[in-house]
């Protein structure tokens, strides 16, 4: 079918897309990759499996990694002040008690 818009290769595995136009679908030829498009119709579904993440250049990558860091360096963060908070209630709560005090 002349008509059936090209089919970018398998964004798994490299290998050859083909329409199943029985199946109303788009699968890999050497995987078991498979896309259902049904009602929305052949044109709809290419656009969909032809569509990929941008690549980030070296520079975006490395602000994108730089902001897991900070990120992970503030719950880090956040979790110790929250175990130390923890622990001085813990301690008044406790020096309440054996001061007699209610708890
Ligand atoms: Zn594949």
């Amino acid at each position: 079918m002349n008509d059936i818009p090209e089919l970018k290769p398998c964004p798994f595995c490299g290998g050859y897309a083909v329409y199943d136009l029985d199946d109303a679908s788009i699968e890999c030829g050497e995987c078991p990759a498979m896309m259902y498009f049904g009602q929305a119709g052949a044109e709809a579904g290419r656009s969909k499996w032809n569509h990929r993440a941008p690549v980030l250049t070296e520079q975006e990558r490395e602000i994108f990694e730089n902001m897991v860091v900070d990120a992970n360096t503030q719950n880090r963060e956040c979790m110790e002040q929250y175990r130390a908070n923890r622990i001085i209630t813990r301690n008044k709560r406790f020096e309440r008690k054996l001061l007699g005090g209610t708890p």
